[in-house]
Parts: C-alpha cells; structure tokens; sequence
C-alpha cells in the first residue's frame, strides 16, 4: 500500500499495483475503488454501498466520510476484509510462480518475440 512504501522510502512511481496490470500506484483510491483484480469483490459490495449513498468506484472525500460513519463501519470493515484477503491471496500466486518457474532470461542478441 502506498503507506507502506512511504515509510519505506520508495519513490511514489514504483508503488505501484502489484495485483494487476494498469500500472497505477497502489493509493487507498486504487485499491478500494478501481484495481481490477478486485473488481469482484467491490461489485458484492457495491450494491450495499449504493444504497448507502457511496458509489464505491468513484471514491472522493465526501464518499470516504460516509463509509467511515459509525453506522456503517461495519460494511466497510467487511469490505476492506475482503479486498486484503483477496490481494493476499493475488500477492502469494505472484510470489509464487515467480519462484515455481524460471523466467526466461534475455540475452543480447535475442530475438524480440512477442506475447500477445
Ligand atoms: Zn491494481
């Protein structure tokens, strides 16, 4: 998260998502509201949300204040519950293929192939 990193001392560009590919930096707007690898999990969320006045995918300050309110910290808790345990689990498998496969190196000289 992009607390962490402030402590840290990592410049603000290289905190970015982990989780998926949009190469944004991992703020608590990003996380909460728009990184799409937990895009399932807002979407059970955002309904209930909704009726509480915040549309989770365009956080601002006033949506912020809202969800902080003693009547609804609950649903927020669960949320941000839900949102770490699934980044957790998202951060593991990349740990782990990093570490189960060998990536390929790149050698000068090498042909510049393509994935996609
Ligand atoms: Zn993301």
């Amino acid at each position: 998260m992009i607390e962490t990193g402030r402590y840290k001392g990592i410049p603000l560009e290289e905190r970015l998502c982990q989780i998926c590919d949009d190469k944004c930096i991992e703020d608590e707007q990003h996380f909460i509201g728009s990184c799409k690898s937990l895009s399932h999990i807002r979407a059970s969320y955002k309904e209930r949300f909704m009726e509480e006045g915040v549309d989770i995918e365009k956080l601002d300050v006033e949506a912020i204040k809202i969800m902080l309110d003693a009547d609804r910290t609950k649903l927020t808790c669960d949320l941000l519950q839900d949102l770490f345990e699934e980044r957790k689990i998202l951060m593991y498998d990349i740990t782990e293929n990093e570490t189960d496969e060998p990536t390929q190196e790149m050698h000068v000289g090498d042909p510049i192939t393509s994935t996609e």
